[in-house]
């Protein structure tokens, strides 16, 4: 997802006390950003944040964080956010970096993240381009820095070569893929509490099916 720039996104995203600016300070520390020991969620690539402030009002003690590359698209996010608040709906287990997932690992300490999700990644068609796919191996090995032994990446599309795509790299990287399905909404027990994410509703409202995988590590 890539918005027309925003001007105004930059000093409203500085500004905002849920948009990290110190991630990498941070590292090792993220208990004391929200002030408990729950566990840390993230989403990579969380576009305007429906599917993350979902799960937070869904999961109070749960912490998450959304990594959103474009500050124009992190800023729709910003906003839903603040709209909740308006609404005396305001989160507080949440928080947004803007960044490039590629540094995770300058982010978060060994073992600090309990769960990733992947959310209609980019599939970067071109074969040139594999290694930017956020399930490619070196990203599994980069998630593998960052997961606690029992985390879990759980990664939602409906492109299907991105999709088969990501079953081989889990496997080339020593992942093991728990659960996957090639239709999620049609698998009662893989889509039991799913959360739609905007890409998702978009492209079921098409007739696309929706793939799904939950990989953990090997050991
Ligand atoms: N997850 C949302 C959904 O399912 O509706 C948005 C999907 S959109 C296709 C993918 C998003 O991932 C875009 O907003 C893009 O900017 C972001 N993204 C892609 N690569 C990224 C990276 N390396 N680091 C951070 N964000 C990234």
């Amino acid at each position: 997802m890539r918005l027309r720039n925003i001007p105004r996104a930059e000093s409203v995203l500085e500004a905002h006390d849920k948009v990290i600016k110190n991630e990498k300070e941070l590292k090792g520390r993220w208990k004391e950003v929200f002030g408990n020991d729950n566990p840390v969620y993230i989403e990579i690539g969380m576009g305007k944040g429906q599917f993350l402030t979902e799960m937070a009002a869904r999961h109070p003690d749960r912490n998450y964080i959304g990594i959103e590359r474009y500050s124009s698209v992190l800023l729709r996010a910003v906003e839903r956010l603040d709209k909740l608040e308006a609404d005396s709906r305001a989160l507080k287990n949440i928080r947004f970096i803007c960044m490039d997932a590629a540094q995770i690992g300058e982010v978060f300490g060994k073992g600090e993240v309990r769960g990733i999700y992947l959310n209609f990644s980019d599939p970067w068609p071109k074969k040139r381009h594999a290694r930017r796919r956020l399930t490619s191996r070196g990203f599994f090995a980069r998630y593998d820095q960052v997961l606690a032994p029992e985390g879990r990446v759980e990664f939602k599309t409906d492109n299907q070569d991105l999709f088969r795509f990501s079953l081989e790299e889990a496997d080339e990287a020593g992942w093991r893929v728990l659960m996957s399905t090639w239709d999620l909404h049609s698998d009662p027990d893989m889509n039991r509490g799913n959360v739609m994410t905007e890409y998702e509703e978009k492209f079921s409202a098409k007739g696309n099916p929706i793939c799904k995988l939950i990989a953990g590590r090997q050991r």
